[in-house]
């Protein structure tokens, strides 16, 4: 909007107003004149007719009564000789009509005196028109106008140009500079002051006011500029702070992520080892964490006694120390103990356990408080894994017995029946991949039912456990097993033995049994004796696995039955292993 506003400068408006008022002024001046001019000019007039009234008229008077020509012309001619008179008329009741100067065309006369007639006559004697100098009266007037015009004009004048010089120097050029400044002067912390260069005073004007002003505004600007910098900073400078703690966090983040991923990583591969695997997992474990946060040494102690422990460089004396200090009585639950400036002993205890996690630092930084939780945290965490290998170890022996159950006859303590067929799979399959032979020995007891009748089945139970023991001691090479396959029938399995040296070791055996003399009044011999058939397979591979395995236990349990109708207490070697071939 300010755009299509015409400038005017004030010095332009003050210039035409003053011309007005100069006008003005010239034409009330002019009227002012003109009226006194003229009441002057009335003033002058009416002392003039005074005067002749008093002075002429009764010199008139006398000539008109007289009725002298000569003396009324010289009268009337000296009336118009006066230079306010431009001419008179004189007008007797006679009719006498005279006239001296000069006469206006058309003109009323400006004032008419009366004649009188002399003292005692009633009527009058004529009338004197006087005609005044109205040319000299314009001429005056127009004098003193132009006078005036003149004088206001010179006066005007000198007034303009003390003004525009004084408004120039003290207004003008000042407002411009502060315009010229206002305009230039920005928000900043270094904006200059308006420095207007006035000559040194003991007063002080409106400008002056203004540059005061002005300053107090730059003064403010420039705090303002300050604020604002300083604001600015400070928001930079927390900026910077904060870019900075979300580094920090991003980091402490990615250093949890990468403790939790350790921590579930571990877990889950300790999860599904097995307990023997358990030592090195978890040496392996403590290594990883001990990079991660920063140690050179760590140790699990279990009941006061070291478990598993990592460290850069050898260390016993640490590790003594750590037993030493386990073994003191600690406080029931967690606890956190400094053996010294870098190594933390975490400890928890309660009436069934008791578990230490040892951590030595590679600076003290590394075990400081501030991360004992964190160090506790993973203390809490090795010893659910220290919890979970014992259970490992618990499950395992309990498999172990489990599978011992399964495997053994639980009166004579022999491999049973099952566990003898598997050995003899395994054996068999070993030896055709090997070649060598395989040999079995089948034993029943002799006249045992007789034993039972006679001594009672309980201590039918300790002969055949008697029995037992004593193929148990005999059989002890690799490979070899001796089972009992159900009631008072025993097995014998000798890899790698051929058919002779199996039946040597038949007979061997059961001269064995007859050594022990165990008393059997059912028996013709007065003992415990037993038949033995022996059958061997000779190493060729003729038949699958199973077959040979059935071949054998036939051929084992024929030679068997051949012995006991032979009369017992013998050893009958099966057919060779040709014939056994063409058995098939
Ligand atoms: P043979 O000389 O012909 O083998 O005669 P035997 O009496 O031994 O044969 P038989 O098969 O007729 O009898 C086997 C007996 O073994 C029958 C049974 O009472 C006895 N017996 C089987 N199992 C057990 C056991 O676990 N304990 C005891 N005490 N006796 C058993
Ligand atoms: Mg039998
Ligand atoms: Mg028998």
């Amino acid at each position: 909007m300010s755009g299509h506003v015409r400038f005017r400068s004030f010095r332009q408006r003050l210039l035409v107003r003053l011309t007005l008022l100069a006008l003005i002024a010239m034409l009330l001046a002019s009227a002012a004149q003109v009226f006194l001019i003229a009441r002057e000019q009335r003033q002058q007039q009416e002392q003039l007719l005074h005067e002749l009234t008093s002075t002429q008229v009764p010199l008139l008077q006398m000539a008109l009564w007289d009725i002298e020509i000569g003396t009324l012309q010289s009268h009337l001619q000296r009336i118009s000789g006066l230079s306010a008179v431009a001419g008179v008329r004189l007008h007797s009741e006679t009719g006498l009509d005279m006239v001296a100067g000069e006469l206006p065309d058309k003109r009323e006369a400006d004032s008419t005196l009366m004649i009188p007639a002399p003292p005692g006559y009633a009527q009058q004697l004529g009338e004197l028109q006087i005609f005044f100098q109205h040319q000299h009266l314009a001429q005056r007037i127009l004098g003193a106008i132009l006078q005036r015009i003149l004088e206001l004009s010179l006066y005007t004048l000198l007034i303009f140009v003390i003004l525009f010089r004084t408004l120039h120097r003290e207004v003008g050029k000042p407002l411009q500079l502060i315009a010229d400044y206002a305009s230039r002067l920005k928000p900043e912390k270094h904006a200059a002051p308006l420095a207007l260069s006035r000559a040194a005073r003991n007063w002080h004007d409106e400008i002056d006011l203004v540059c005061r002003g002005f300053d107090t505004l730059h003064a403010g600007i420039r705090h303002y500029a300050e604020q604002h910098e300083l604001a600015i900073e400070q928001l930079a400078s927390e900026r910077d702070s904060l870019d900075h703690r979300v580094e920090e966090r991003t980091s402490e983040l990615a250093y949890l992520n990468g403790y939790l991923k350790l921590i579930s990583g571990s877990s889950l591969k300790l999860m599904h080892l097995h307990h023997t695997q358990y030592p090195q997992a978890m040496k392996q474990t403590l290594k990883l964490l001990g990079y991660y946060l920063q140690q050179d040494a760590s140790a699990l102690l279990d009941n006061h006694r070291l478990r598993v422990h990592w460290m850069k460089q050898d260390d016993p004396q640490w590790l003594e120390r750590l037993e030493q200090r386990s073994a003191v009585e600690h406080e029931p639950g967690w606890s956190i103990e400094r053996l010294d400036e870098r190594s933390l002993l975490i400890h928890f205890s309660n009436p069934q356990h008791s578990f230490g996690y040892a951590v030595r630092g590679c600076t003290s930084q590394a075990v400081a408080s501030d991360r004992e939780e964190l160090l506790q945290g993973a203390g809490q965490w090795l010893f659910s894994l220290l919890q979970h290998w014992d259970h490992v170890i618990g499950l395992e022996q309990a498999r172990q017995e489990l599978l011992e159950m399964s495997r053994t006859d639980p009166l004579t303590g022999l491999a049973n029946r099952r566990h003898f067929e598997q050995h003899q799979t395994d054996e068999l399959r070993r030896a055709q991949r090997m070649g060598y032979p395989v040999s079995l020995l089948m034993l029943d007891v002799d006249f045992f039912k007789a034993f039972n009748d006679l001594y009672g089945h309980t201590e039918g139970d300790a002969c055949l456990a008697k029995l037992a023991g004593l193929l148990d001691s005999r059989f002890k090479r690799t490979g070899e097993m001796a089972a009992r396959l159900g009631g008072e029938e025993f097995a014998v399995l000798l890899p790698g033995i051929g058919l002779e040296a199996a039946r040597q070791a038949a007979e061997s055996l059961g001269m064995a049994i007859y050594d022990l003399h165990v008393p059997h009044g059912g028996s013709i011999w007065g003992r415990a004796t037993v038949s033995i058939g022996c059958a061997s397979w000779a190493g060729q591979p003729v038949a699958t696995t199973e077959e040979i395995i059935d071949g054998l236990m036939r051929d084992a349990d024929a030679a068997l039955y051949r012995a006991k109708d032979a009369g017992r207490n013998q050893v009958v070697a099966a057919r060779e292993a040709a014939e056994f071939s063409d058995a098939q």
